[in-house]
């Protein structure tokens, strides 16, 4: 490969060139006053875009870990615990909750579909006795946000409960407000929204979390909060960190409060409405229902004789660009194309262009700039985003 990929997946996710820079430098002593330095600035920033006053951990592992964590750190074993999941991530949160011991009283919507509020406030009323409460925000594997906010108020209606919430790939690219909702834990890495490659996860972990945490009795080291706490308050980890990525957190931080949270959520939005116009006009069919559509990515049904998995071939190969595929019992029946963190409007444009070349290619449908233009009035309804 010369030339970059242009990744159009959700997640790692393209760096800018600032980032790049930022993490182009020599290491430093990670408990020195350099890496404090650098903590001052991303757990303040951190806890804004999260919105929240909860203390704010990072541990170097992937968002996978983030979760685990808060399953080794908050569930007993026999512990039973509910999991509100709609697609394959919220199926990791069982599975990691299964390997803690935890007894899982699993709420599964349709893949597609939201979690339903009503669905949550039944299975929360049944289970007086679960305490741990499981959902994910944005289901990266169905392209669909569950409405997070409606979905606490459930939660916080239902007495003493503690809400831990995935939002790996939603937090600063759509809004999500941890105090103002009500959510008691809220996970997000690196190499999502915040336009940093893999290598840390960020874990707010509010009070009620902490009351819980105190009587859970996995076993716990490497994540355990207790001691990420106590370090992160004097200004170091407990050990060595990710220090080049965290340079890249810090300067992708810089980007996102530059533009304006409200600007970055309203270009995510534009991209995603208009990525999806494209994607119907080519022929696809919008996979999540209709008002739960991501802001970071887009799922679709392929065209009646498309073959995914030579789709994406051709667009890496021949066009540099490369898209996901469905995942779990998803995989080979779905396209899935990320627009989060550096995303701008032209690199929407360069993805459905390539989509609309290769359906030709693959005698699916002629290339007749229909894709384009679907996407062009989509955006033209709505105000275009600052590019620069
Ligand atoms: C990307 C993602 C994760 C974390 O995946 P890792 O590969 O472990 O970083 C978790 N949940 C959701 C919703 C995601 O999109």
């Amino acid at each position: 490969m010369i030339f970059q990929q242009q990744l159009r997946i959700p997640g790692p996710t393209p760096l800018p060139e600032r980032v790049v820079r930022a993490m182009d430098r020599p290491l430093v002593d990670h408990r020195g006053p350099e890496f404090k330095a650098v903590l001052d600035e991303i757990v303040p920033g951190l806890k804004k875009v999260f919105g929240t006053d909860a203390d704010m951990l990072l541990l170097t592992c992937s968002g996978t870990g983030g979760l685990e964590s808060a399953v080794a750190n908050l569930v007993s074993p026999g512990e039973p615990v509910i999991v509100a999941l709609c697609g394959n991530f919220g199926e990791r949160f069982v599975s990691i909750n299964r390997a803690y011991g935890a007894e899982v009283i699993a709420l599964e919507a349709e893949w597609g579909q939201p979690v339903d509020p009503a669905d949550l406030r039944e299975v929360l009323n049944a289970h007086p006795e679960v305490k741990l409460v499981f959902l994910t925000h944005n289901e990266t594997s169905t392209g669909l946000t569950n409405n997070l906010q409606q979905l606490a108020r459930v939660v916080r209606d239902a007495g003493d409960r503690v809400l831990v919430v995935d939002g790996v790939s939603s937090v600063g690219s759509m809004p999500a407000e941890m105090d103002a909702w009500g959510v008691d834990v809220l996970v997000s890495g690196s190499q999502k929204g915040w336009m940093a490659p893999p290598g840390l996860a960020f874990m707010a972990v509010g009070p009620r979390a902490w009351e819980h945490h105190q009587q859970a009795r996995s076993p716990r080291f490497y994540f355990d909060w207790g001691k990420l706490r106590d370090e992160i308050a004097k200004g170091a980890t407990p050990y060595t960190p990710a220090v080049g990525i965290a340079f890249g957190v810090q300067e992708g931080l810089r980007m996102l409060f530059e533009e304006g949270l409200e600007n970055v959520y309203r270009r995510h939005r534009v991209i995603a409405d208009a990525c999806a116009a494209g994607l119907q006009a080519a022929g696809f069919q919008l996979f999540a229902a209709e008002g739960f559509r991501s802001a970071t990515v887009t799922s679709a049904l392929p065209p009646e004789g498309l073959d995914v998995a030579a789709l994406r071939t051709l667009l890496r190969q021949k066009y540099g660009v490369v898209i996901a595929g469905g995942q779990g019992k998803m995989t080979g029946k779905m396209v899935r194309v990320g627009h989060l963190g550096a995303v701008t409007v032209g690199d929407l444009v360069q993805v459905l262009w390539a989509i609309e070349q290769a359906l030709e290619e693959l005698d699916i449908k002629p290339a007749d700039g229909r894709t384009l233009a679907a996407a062009g009035e989509s955006l033209a309804r709505e105000a275009t985003p600052a590019l620069a």
